[in-house]
């Protein structure tokens, strides 16, 4: 940084102790990764100045010849790399990229079918406390007590009663694979259009280690920055028949100018995830996923459904005696960063939260593999057992901190 420690040193010094934290400490959010250098010169490019507004060739302002080519990279390039028909890259986040699809082909107060936030699913698929709540009228499924995935015979029912008009599979907290042909087959058999919302796996799908959801839906969203290790923002994907309807739905339906130097940074991230080192940290991060939900399990650990078929992993931490908001206290004290995060068995219980979800795809970002999984798992069950032990919880960031310099996330 060459001008904002004179500019602003405040912020300059905590740009400088967020790296140090993020350098030192365990990434082990399901909704963070760590991005390439590349992405942040991207974010941090004159294309931060660039007004614009409309689409590459339509805009509302001069000056555009640059900022068009930037955008149609992006878009040809998420088109490419997903097999998908048409892309809108100007979604400023998931929510909006949601809010957007819903406005594209559905009137106000239209049924929705989505997954039940206690159960998985996330604030945008119509949580009472989301606009897309009073915008349109959700119903949502659940997951099965016993076994915790989606009860699709659940779904088949609710779709037939509700006949909603669209349906949205996807999740925020749902380890395990979608289903996207079953769901597909209950959208047609109610005339519903199928919306994925692949924010947190869409890395893994680009990678190929997962199945894509695409072929089977009309419109797929995500975010740039979870598993996909890009820059912030949403995207939308969906067949060229709605390309239009999405079009305008974005701008000027729900939002104004777009950010260039985000679309920039989204072009990059999707040409850099055609390399076969992008497939490669998608397999790692399944791979880690599987042994980090192992390693917790041999300590006694319950894992909500058993285990996980993606990046994350819920742990039932009530299951050794433990609070989730504790929990996830304790693991900061001792630098291992996760979020406390309800379980399907707390949805009947307002306000109880047992579980931390935990996210392989920083760790496997940063080169680590099976014997750093054996250790993360030992320093969690280790610093849950010493809760508010300050000395404890101390000693682990030490040891966490030893390892993370044997990984640097910024060589
Ligand atoms: C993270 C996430 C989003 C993204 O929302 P933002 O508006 O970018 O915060 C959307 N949908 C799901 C299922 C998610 O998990």
């Amino acid at each position: 940084m060459l001008y904002l420690p004179q500019d602003d040193p405040e912020i300059a010094a905590l740009v400088a102790q967020e790296e140090s934290r993020i350098e030192h400490t365990l990434n082990l959010i399901a909704a963070e990764s760590h991005s390439p250098r590349s992405i942040m010169e991207a974010l941090g490019s004159i294309f931060n100045t660039k007004t614009i507004e409309g689409y590459p060739g339509k805009r509302f302002h001069a000056g555009c010849a640059f900022a068009d080519q930037v955008e149609d990279l992006a878009i040809e390039r998420a088109k490419k790399l997903f097999g998908a028909e048409y892309a809108n890259v100007q979604p400023h986040s998931g929510t909006s990229a949601n809010l957007a699809v819903y406005f594209s082909v559905l009137k106000p107060g239209d049924p929705i079918l989505s997954m039940s936030l206690p159960h998985g699913g996330h604030l945008s698929h119509g949580h009472r406390a989301s606009i897309t709540s009073k915008c349109f009228n959700f119903s949502h499924y659940t997951v099965d007590g016993q076994t915790e995935l989606i009860d699709y015979d659940e779904v088949q029912e609710l779709a037939e009663k509700i006949r909603p008009k669209m349906i949205v599979a996807g999740a925020s907290s749902y380890p395990r694979l979608i289903d996207y042909g079953k769901m597909s087959r209950i959208a047609r058999s109610v005339s519903a259009y199928l919306c994925a919302d692949m924010a947190h796996i869409a890395g893994l799908v680009a990678g190929g280690v997962i199945p894509s959801p695409v072929p089977h839906c009309d419109f797929v969203t995500f975010t740039c920055y979870k598993t996909m290790l890009g820059g912030r923002g949403g995207v939308i994907l969906s067949r060229a028949e709605y390309g239009k309807k999405v079009n305008s739905a974005v701008f000027p339906g729900c939002q104004g100018t777009s950010p260039v130097n985000v679309l920039a940074a989204k072009a990059v991230i999707f040409k850099l995830a055609m390399s076969p080192e992008f497939a490669n940290i998608q397999k790692k991060t399944l791979e880690n996923a599987k042994l980090l939900a192992a390693e917790l399990s041999a300590l006694g650990f319950r894992i909500v459904s058993g285990g996980t078929d993606n990046h994350q992993v819920l742990v039932d931490v009530s299951s050794k005696g433990h609070d989730g908001g504790a929990a996830e206290k304790a693991m900061e004290a001792a630098s291992l960063i996760a979020n406390r995060n309800v379980t399907p068995r707390d949805a009947a219980t307002p306000g109880k939260t047992s579980g931390v979800r935990l996210g392989t795809s920083g760790v496997s970002v940063r080169g680590m593999g099976g014997a750093e999984m054996t250790r993360i798992a030992g320093w969690i069950d280790r610093a849950l057992a010493n809760s508010g032990n300050e000395a404890v919880l101390g000693q682990i960031a030490g040891e966490v901190k030893a390892m993370t310099l044997r990984f640097p996330v910024y060589a």
